[in-house]
């Protein structure tokens, strides 16, 4: 029986992953060694009883208590804080999905590269932040990563023997999120509520403002970067608001490949989990003729600077992926904080990454937890100085 761990399995991906494991049949089918969450006791004891998982961790140390509570009287571990979630990364099993949301997420990913496990990315701020580093040590130790980012899975899918031979160009569709027909000069009044709401995926609140902003697409452009090892004018966006073509993958002799499907993450995820088979999967089939049409647009740079900012990240290098994640998260916090407005967070951003290329060792990829925190502490605080001087 295949073994599998969940860091993040109270999240909306860990959701459809435990949907997709109980579908086929949970403690019977899988064998879960960890599943880890947050804060969310409650449901994480959930779902702890339903796959018979053999240690739960929760993030925040003073709910251990209320964990312990929860599991009595079942044969599961109950574990807290960050020590554990690196223990349980470390501990072996056949797949682990990465679905904690933001830096945080780097770390079990890491711990699984690095004992030579097969990693499903969902956490796409670790390639933004620690790219060269995740992907120099899964090459080290053997380790496979799979994408689940619905974009870099669609890529992967559309390539031949997952090979990059005769690619001219991959392509990343984007929905255009909340925002995309609002004109440009309102977004500048664009309440937390309004960001909230995503035309097309049920989502995370955080990924989903990310998708208004585009700072979602900024981190996939920086992701496809680091997974593919493409450079900037490989990389392409569109906007496409009905988001059933997630990406395509553009040949040398001029055939384009698009991976179709509709808006729904358990299919990237049980891809990865199937792979390199594939199974059959609770997703609707896809009607193109009640769909009628779909169309396509260039991304514009005035309503969306994030897109700016990622190809420059790009061209720079180094630690230029961890500082914009952290100054993003920082900037995101600020404005579902009412401290800053929406517009505000691309300048935030921008403003950390002209203050950590003065900083010494900007242009040297980080090469460790440790030096990736540290970029990240610091243009975290680079940030908020800005939203401190600008609030509004
Ligand atoms: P959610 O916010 O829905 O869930 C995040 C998960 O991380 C929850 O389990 C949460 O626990 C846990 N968590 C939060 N903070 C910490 C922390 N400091 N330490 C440990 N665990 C923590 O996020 P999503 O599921 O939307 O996204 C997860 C990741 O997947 C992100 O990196 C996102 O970019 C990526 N992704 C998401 C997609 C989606 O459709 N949602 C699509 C593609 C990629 P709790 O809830 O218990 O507090």
């Amino acid at each position: 029986m295949r073994s599998l761990s969940i860091f993040g399995a109270t999240g909306s991906v860990g959701e459809s992953a435990f949907d997709l494991l109980t579908r086929a049949g949970g403690p019977d089918a899988y064998r879960t060694v960890a599943l880890t969450g947050g804060r969310n006791v409650a449901r994480l004891a959930e779902m702890t009883r339903a796959l018979q998982a053999e240690v739960a961790v929760i993030a925040d140390e003073t709910l251990l208590d209320d964990l312990r509570s929860a599991l009595a009287g079942t044969s599961t571990r109950a574990a807290a804080g960050e020590a554990a979630i690196d223990e349980a990364a470390r501990m072996p099993s056949d797949w682990s999905l990465s679905a904690i949301v933001g830096t945080a997420g780097l770390m079990p990913g890491l711990r699984v590269v690095e004992r030579g496990g097969t990693l499903a990315l969902a956490n796409k701020e670790s390639l933004v932040a620690a790219g060269p580093m995740l992907m120099g040590r899964a090459r080290a130790s053997g380790a496979t990563i799979l994408p689940v980012d619905s974009e870099h899975s669609a890529i992967f899918q559309c390539l031949e023997d997952g090979k990059l031979d005769h690619v001219e160009m991959v392509t990343l569709t984007a929905s255009g999120g909340a925002f995309r027909d609002w004109p440009v000069e309102r977004l500048v009044h664009a309440t937390v509520a309004e960001a909230s709401s995503h035309p097309n995926w049920s989502m995370g609140q955080r990924i989903t403002i990310d998708s208004a902003s585009m700072f979602n697409k900024a981190l996939e452009v920086i992701e496809a970067h680091e997974f593919f090892a493409l450079p900037n004018d490989r990389i392409r966006v569109l906007v496409h608001p009905e988001s059933i073509v997630h990406a395509m993958v553009t040949y040398a002799d001029g055939a384009t490949l698009a991976h179709m499907g509709p808006p729904d993450m358990r299919h990237a995820i049980g891809h990865a989990l199937h792979w390199p088979g594939r199974a059959r999967l609770p997703i609707a089939a896809l009607d193109l003729a009640a769909l009628g049409s779909l169309t396509f647009r260039a991304p514009d740079e005035e309503r969306w600077p994030a897109l700016r900012l990622a190809r420059e990240v790009v061209d720079q290098g180094g630690a230029a992926g961890a500082v914009l994640n952290a100054a993003k998260e920082q900037a995101l916090d600020d404005f579902m904080a009412g401290r800053i407005r929406f517009t505000d967070m691309a300048a935030a951003v921008e403003h950390a990454l002209d203050i950590g290329a003065g900083r010494p060792h900007f242009g040297d990829s980080p090469n460790t937890l440790d030096a990736v925190l540290d970029w990240d502490r610091a243009a975290r605080r680079d940030a908020a100085d800005w939203a401190a001087r600008n609030r509004r």
